[in-house]
């Protein structure tokens, strides 16, 4: 696997794939930094090295050129969050675009104009992507969030970079915390996949099970398997036509000896409201009128119990709606334990949607070893699926 560290980027003009899709608000300010700080070390490295960087990202779902969706708006959060002017080009290919490029001395760097501006780029267009490939002498892809599209810059620029394509540091560090859980880690491995529903996780949860030795299921996914085996979910989230793959899944891991967890207790609510009246009951005896939105004391215990036990934890899902105060103790609670089993060093990850939105909120994320970057991404490697824009650097 090539890395930043495989190359000496001295006077070489480095190519880098960031995800610089970030959220604007209405005066088109940033409102969340994270993915330009995650970006940061990768660019320092080819600063310091004595190179410059020429960084290209997507911004939204623009049709077309749409000045909202123009990567200006971002450039001087850039120049905040590095530390160093920054030079920007209105298109990313073209004259304009080379030229700048050419100029670039040691130290500087350039950030192009949006890709999705063309539509070759989401196409995978070779000739765009070729195009692109003009600017650098090394491409280097740190974006993970998009490393699961084989667009022109993420993947398809690739081939133009025989000798000289590498992961940039963000990249290489989801790979290797996947890695981690899926092939690396020590035991006890344990999953945790929360959420709303099984159809959306089925292909991870049928993955994983060759991965792990414990893994908990929560969130509104619980209902289907209670429903399956015969419990009583009152007005619970359930989908009926997925009960004979969730009794399928309880059966393939007793196969694969892997132990199943549950949550036994919930916090049943009269509605779906943050003040709604709550009651706690049994996961297989909540009364019609009732649905069960959080976790309850019981399942908390028990789950916190088996999170200290293991030594490599995935975390994808939360274990309640914690949109809503009156539900989130649950997933406040597996958060803490995780917090915990990390500081006893375990290697814990957590990734996709709505779990990286639940630790940052509670404020875990530097409590916990790794938060990834990506969502979909994230998803797809659980699955066990090898992205396009990983491969391409692999090849
Ligand atoms: P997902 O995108 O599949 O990870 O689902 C995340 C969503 O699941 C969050 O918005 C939660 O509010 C929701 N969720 C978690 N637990 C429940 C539950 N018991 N009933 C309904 N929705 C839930």
């Amino acid at each position: 696997m090539k890395t930043l560290n495989d190359f000496n980027f001295d006077h070489k003009k480095a190519l880098i794939r960031v995800d610089f899709n970030v959220p604007l608000n209405e005066n088109f300010e940033v409102t969340d930094a994270t993915r330009i700080m995650s970006a940061k070390p990768t660019i320092i490295k080819v600063l310091e090295d004595g190179g410059s960087c020429i960084l290209m990202s997507h911004l939204g779902r623009p049709k077309g050129v749409q000045d909202q969706f123009s990567l200006k708006h971002i450039v001087s959060k850039v120049e905040d969050v590095l530390g160093v002017s920054i030079k920007f080009v209105e298109n990313c290919i073209g004259l304009e675009a080379e030229e700048a490029a050419a100029n670039l001395k040691p130290g500087e760097i350039l950030l192009l104009e949006n890709l999705r501006f063309h539509e070759e780029e989401k196409q995978g267009d070779i000739a765009f992507a070729e195009a692109l490939s003009k600017l650098g002498d090394i491409y280097v892809n740190d974006a993970f969030g998009t490393a699961h599209r084989a667009h022109a810059s993420t993947t398809i620029i690739a081939q133009f970079f025989p000798e000289t394509k590498c992961f940039g540091h963000l990249l290489a560090q989801e790979i290797e915390s996947i890695d981690k859980v899926m092939k690396t880690g020590e035991k006890p491995v344990l999953a945790v996949l929360g959420g709303a529903k099984v159809s959306s996780k089925i292909t991870i949860i049928e993955n994983i099970l060759d991965k792990v030795d414990h893994l908990i299921i929560g969130g509104g996914m619980t209902f289907t398997f209670i429903k399956a085996q015969g419990g009583t979910i009152g007005d619970s989230i359930c989908e009926d036509d997925k009960m004979d793959l969730a009794m399928d899944i309880l059966k393939q891991a007793k196969e694969k000896n892997v132990q199943i967890h549950l949550p036994v207790d919930v916090v049943a609510a009269n509605a779906f409201s943050n003040d709604a009246e709550t009651q706690i009951t049994d996961v297989n005896a909540i009364p019609k009128g009732w649905q069960g939105l959080d976790s309850g004391p019981k399942s908390n215990a028990l789950f916190h119990n088996i999170v200290m036990q293991c030594k490599t934890i995935l975390w994808n899902g939360p274990l309640g709606v914690f949109e809503m105060e009156s539900f989130a103790n649950g997933t406040i609670a597996l958060g803490e334990a995780i917090a915990e089993a990390t500081k006893n060093g375990a290697f814990s990850l957590v990734g996709g949607g709505d779990s990286v939105a639940a630790v940052k909120q509670f404020g875990f994320e530097n409590k916990v070893s790794y938060v990834s970057t990506g969502g979909g991404a994230m998803l797809e490697s659980l699955e066990g699926k090898t992205l396009p824009g990983i491969a391409a650097i692999l090849k």
